[in-house]
């Protein structure tokens, strides 16, 4: 549908999308790298790729403005998810997401202490899960944050809840002894500028946890433009390993640990990258490919108990200020 019948079809298209300068170094020499389909809700489009001529950073240009991506995270969206699929799949369903929820809390106690004077901030907290572990396990003061408007959700009641981009807020100057960005970074329009604010925001012993799909990853390599860590067009930066921990340093950050993997499961990529392949941009239908899921998960569970050792997805840095 044309809203403003004065634009024509193209006119449009260039109002919704900008072309963006490097989100590492600025820089807008670019050359094109790989195109990308919606593959997960099979929604209209090719996205494009580059890589910075003068960094080698991977970033989506042109992509679209922050007012028109929107529309690409509605309520069914899986990490803001709040109907609730229905009959027996139900509770297999949210199981399944509460896996990745408990996998977060053990990976953050690892690295922090949690305790009931903990002040912890969730940036992208989605519908907060991994927030109510830490405030109904360790009694954690918990904040979260998303650019979607989640307060309502049960998940979320009794921590504070802030509404929009993470570098417009300045949290009335209070500062967190961890900050987590789980699956945040790669959806950011402004990635630098969010490593530095988290930066900023962190007690001088703090830690900040974050993790991101890897691009030199196996699965990246196996799937190439139908990998999951693509993501079109909610993806705005593709890390590798070098470009991660290059622009948390830039951002004043200390790398104290390098993950291969992260709290997300590498087995959903595997998943995802084959049923992508399969479906060619024509959407993955969640009710439906539920039963199958699982029963993979079944099949490969020798393989994914080395999954920390195959470099297969994921990626997760443990920073600190530097000194
Ligand atoms: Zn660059």
């Amino acid at each position: 549908m044309n809203a403003n019948p004065y634009l024509s079809q193209a006119d449009e298209e260039s109002e919704r999308f900008e072309i963006v300068p490097c989100l590492s170094c600025g820089a807008t020499a670019i050359r094109e790298f790989i195109f990308a389909e919606d593959d997960l809700t099979g929604k209209p489009g090719r996205f494009r790729f580059v890589t910075c001529n003068s960094c080698g950073l991977a970033y989506q240009s042109p992509r679209l403005t922050v007012e028109h991506i929107k529309e690409f995270y509605d309520d069914e969206y899986i990490a803001h998810r709040r109907k609730k699929t229905g009959g027996w799949l139900a509770p297999l369903l949210s199981w399944v997401l509460d896996g990745v929820e408990r996998r977060k809390e053990r990976l953050a106690r690892r690295y922090a202490e949690i305790g009931s004077t903990t002040e912890v901030l969730d940036v992208g907290c989605g519908a907060g899960g991994f927030l109510r572990r830490l405030r109904e396990g360790p009694g954690a003061k918990t904040t979260g944050l998303d650019f979607k408007d989640l307060s309502d959700h049960p998940s979320l009641s009794g921590s504070q809840f802030h509404c929009g981009l993470f570098y417009e807020h300045d949290f009335e100057g209070k500062r967190f002894d961890l900050i987590t960005m789980w699956h945040f970074l790669e959806h950011d329009y402004d990635p630098a500028r969010s490593m530095a604010t988290a930066c900023e925001r962190l007690t001088d012993d703090g830690q900040l946890i974050i993790e991101v799909p890897r691009l030199d990853s196996r699965t990246a390599s196996w799937f190439g433009d139908r990998w999951p860590g693509l993501q079109a067009p909610q993806h705005t930066i593709l890390f590798d390993r070098e470009h991660f921990e290059q622009m948390a340093e830039s951002a004043g950050l200390e790398v104290v640990e390098y993950l291969p993997y992260g709290a997300f499961p590498a087995y959903y990529y595997l998943f995802s990258g084959v049923a992508f392949k399969l479906l060619r941009g024509r959407g993955l239908n969640v009710r439906r490919a539920l039963m199958p899921y699982l029963l993979g998960q079944v099949l490969l569970f020798p393989v994914m108990l080395f999954e920390r050792k195959l470099n297969l997805a994921m990626q997760t840095i443990i920073c600190r200020k530097a000194s």
